[in-house]
């Protein structure tokens, strides 16, 4: 990594951090940090869409391509709370039904699983429905950063996942690019005292929709999730 290129991480990471910690507002409350992470979401997907026309083999993700959607998916609590929110707002009750199901068996399937197996085993995420990602808008930004060169890859990683060999499909420029805002936001929050743990999706996210107090324990500046 040459200097400069270590510098411009460097400022993104600032500028980055820095609009994060102004859009939470000093209220800390539920609406404006639910803002703050939409609005980081906006400038991540602007910054993939601009450089995509920069990369020669182009971006291969669209809406309903999911072969990335087995994986475990880190998550920080904001990004669990927006999207808890944007469910509880969107969704049926037997939409919502249905997602507790899934995650619960979900939780169930990887509690057999040891970290090494888990890692080579496809495991629907409990958001995917149809082959698309039911809380598209406010994907996470793990889920929003990958930006695939190489489709065909992707599809040989999901139908072979022991396979650890397999091509990285991300342009590596872009990849640490986005890498650095996703921690820069993270940073973000947590100078307003916000818990930044990084969760999994499928463990957490039932607890947020199921009881508020998670949120509150947040908003408290403590540790979101036992
Ligand atoms: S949150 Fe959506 S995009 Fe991310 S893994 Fe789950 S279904 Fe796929």
């Amino acid at each position: 990594m040459t200097d400069m290129f270590q510098e411009q991480l460097k400022k993104t990471f600032e500028s980055e951090r820095d609009l994060v910690i102004k859009e939470c507002g000093n209220n800390k409350n539920s609406s404006s940090l639910n803002t703050a992470t939409i609005n980081f979401y906006a400038r991540l997907d602007e910054t993939i869409a601009g450089a995509s026309t920069h990369i020669e083999q182009g971006v291969h993700c669209k809406k309903s391509c999911s072969y990335c959607c087995y994986f475990r998916v880190d998550v920080s609590a904001n990004e669990i709370f927006a999207i808890s929110d944007c469910m509880q707002t969107s969704f049926t009750n037997e939409e919502l039904k249905q997602f507790v199901e899934r995650a619960n068996e979900n939780k169930k399937q990887i509690s057999m699983l040891s970290q090494a197996k888990r890692i080579v085993t496809n495991i629907a995420c409990p958001l995917l429905v149809d082959d698309t990602c039911s809380v598209y808008a406010v994907r996470p930004s793990m889920c929003r950063k990958i930006h695939s060169m190489n489709v065909e890859a992707c599809k040989h990683s999901y139908e072979n996942p022991e396979d650890r060999n397999v091509e990285n499909a991300e342009h590596p420029v872009l990849s640490a690019i986005t890498m650095t805002m996703l921690i820069a936001a993270r940073d973000g929050f947590s100078s307003h005292n916000l818990d930044d743990t990084v969760y999994d999706l499928s463990e957490v996210l039932i607890f947020a929709l199921e009881d508020s107090k998670y949120k509150k324990r947040w908003l408290n500046g403590k540790k979101a999730f036992p």
